[in-house]
This record gives structure tokens, sequence and C-alpha cells, in this order.
């Protein structure tokens, strides 16, 4: 997806050494989902619909992969699964900030 933006901005970029992450969302077991609403409380984007007591389900264009609501599913029911990447759900990286960078690189 970078190669083609740089493409388009005439730009000449290598990016060799970058690999794209693999952009995933949860999604629920309807087998063994018991509706304890845990999932629901955690997640950063409202992504997971539900009732208490009832099966839960996730929204994909909503999950944003983040994983919060793998942690406290008592019934691993919450699995993560690649998705497809497209113009409309691709996304940058986050930045590694300086010191973060600065303390990796000294450890390797
Ligand atoms: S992975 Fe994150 S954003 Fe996606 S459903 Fe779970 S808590 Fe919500
Ligand atoms: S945390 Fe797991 S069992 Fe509880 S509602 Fe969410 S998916 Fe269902």
């Amino acid at each position: 997806m970078a190669e083609q933006i740089a493409i388009l901005l005439g730009l000449d970029l290598d990016l060799s050494a970058v690999k794209e992450p693999e952009l995933l969302v949860a999604r629920v077991s309807e087998a063994t989902c018991t509706g304890c609403t845990r999932c629901f409380k955690v997640c950063p984007t409202d992504a997971i619909v539900g009732a208490p007591k009832q099966i839960h389900a996730v929204v994909s264009d909503a999950c944003i992969g983040c994983k919060k609501c793998i942690e406290v599913c008592p019934t691993e029911c919450l699995q993560m699964h690649p998705i497809e990447v497209t113009l409309r759900n691709w996304r940058w990286t986050k930045p590694i900030a300086l010191e973060e960078s600065a303390a990796s690189e000294a450890l390797c």
C-alpha cells in the first residue's frame, strides 16, 4: 500500500526493510459466548454489540485490533482474524517514541 502511495506521489521509495503489520479484527465464537459483557465494557471503539446474557458480536469496521476484549473474555471465545487490507481500512503504523527506539537498539 505504501509503495502504491509513493508511486502516486512520484517518489522513489525503498521499503524492503519495512514489514507491513497484519491487520486483525476480533470475532466472537457464538457457540461459547455467555454474554457476560466484559468485552463490551473494555472496547475503546464500541465495536462490540450485545446485551447481558446475549451473544455478543464485533462490528468489523469499528474494530482497531487492540485485543483488549481478548484479554478479558472468560470463555476464550474471542479470537483475532486477519482481514484484507483495502484503501478503506489501511492506516499508518503507530510511530515509536525516540527514547523507546534508542532503548530497543541498545538492547540489540
Ligand atoms: S480488538 Fe479492541 S477494538 Fe476490536 S473489538 Fe476487541 S476491544 Fe474492540
Ligand atoms: S467477554 Fe467473551 S463471553 Fe463475555 S460477552 Fe464478550 S465474547 Fe461473550
